[in-house]
């Protein structure tokens, strides 16, 4: 297989947790190339030791992207061939590659994925959903009105993201707050030892919350109230306005045709 391998850039997937969720493929992609692009030196080492893999490490993470890109363009441009890995799971999804990717592709070689792990995808095939979609929005944004206006803006998609341990609490918080009927699936230390995964409704996962280790998140969407999504949506902005509550209702009834009523009960939650 090792000889079959071609000059390219190879995508591989690695483990989240559990050293054992690699594929055969992966394994001799790794061996086979010529050099392996890692976020961390240290941490693929882990996983070269265990699998008996030789190849040289080179670091690659989001302060080198710009400049190590060249490096590797000039191995391809020689015949040689290159794997991006991740600290773990799937290089891109909220990692680093996409520069490269992007450089590799210009440069008209090919880039090859090597499938494998991936946090938000192992959360999704063990957890029920209503509905086959759902938007992934990697980590959340940083302030806490960015936060919120996703919350709002998303009711009715099953909206999946990433969190840290020391942010997961204030962000499930808030989305009791904006959503306190929101069912969430909460996925911690997946294929690790101590995994987790609990779906219930954000107020039960948060009184039971673990503060420690990495977590996904599903938000389940809520049941079909599309009108109220809008009235959310446009009170939300017409308030970042500052326009205060008796306008917003005048300004929303009369563009919208939305029930005064309506309009009164999410303003008072919001
Ligand atoms: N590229 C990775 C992937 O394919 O899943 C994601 C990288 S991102 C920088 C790291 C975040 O993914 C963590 O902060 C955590 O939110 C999530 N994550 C990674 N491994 C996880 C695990 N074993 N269990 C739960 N979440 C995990």
């Amino acid at each position: 297989m090792a000889g079959e391998i071609e000059t390219a850039l190879y995508s591989v997937s690695t483990p989240i947790g559990n050293l054992d969720d690699i594929t055969f493929r992966a394994l001799e992609v790794l061996r086979g190339v010529d050099v392996i692009a890692c976020e961390d030196t240290r941490m693929t080492s882990r996983l070269c030791e265990k699998y008996d893999i030789k190849t040289r490490l080179v670091s690659y993470h989001k302060f080198s992207e710009n400049k190590r890109t060249g490096l590797f363009l000039d191995y391809l441009r020689e015949g040689k061939n290159v794997a991006i890995v991740s600290d773990a799971g799937t290089p891109l999804i909220s990692d680093p590659g996409e520069i490269l990717v992007k450089s590799v592709s210009e440069a008209g070689f090919k880039v090859i994925p090597v499938c494998g792990a991936c946090a938000v995808i192992t959360l999704l095939q063990s957890v029920q959903r209503e509905g086959e979609s759902f938007k992934f929005t990697g980590f959340l944004p940083r302030t806490q009105g960015q936060i919120e206006e996703v919350f709002i803006k998303n009711k009715t998609e099953n909206l999946v993201f990433y969190e840290s341990p020391n942010r997961i609490r204030k962000t499930l918080e808030t989305l009791r707050a904006l959503r306190p009927d929101t069912l969430l699936s909460l996925g911690r230390e997946l294929t690790k030892k101590f995994e987790e995964i609990k779906t219930a409704p954000v107020d039960e996962i948060l009184s039971n919350l673990v503060e420690k280790g990495e977590f996904v998140c599903l938000v389940h969407r809520s049941p079909d109230d599309s009108d109220d999504a809008l009235i959310i949506e446009k009170a939300s902005t017409l308030k970042r306005l500052r326009l205060c509550d008796k306008d917003i209702i005048n300004v929303l009834c009369a563009l919208y045709d939305f029930p005064k009523n309506k309009v009164k009960e999410i303003l008072f939650k919001l």
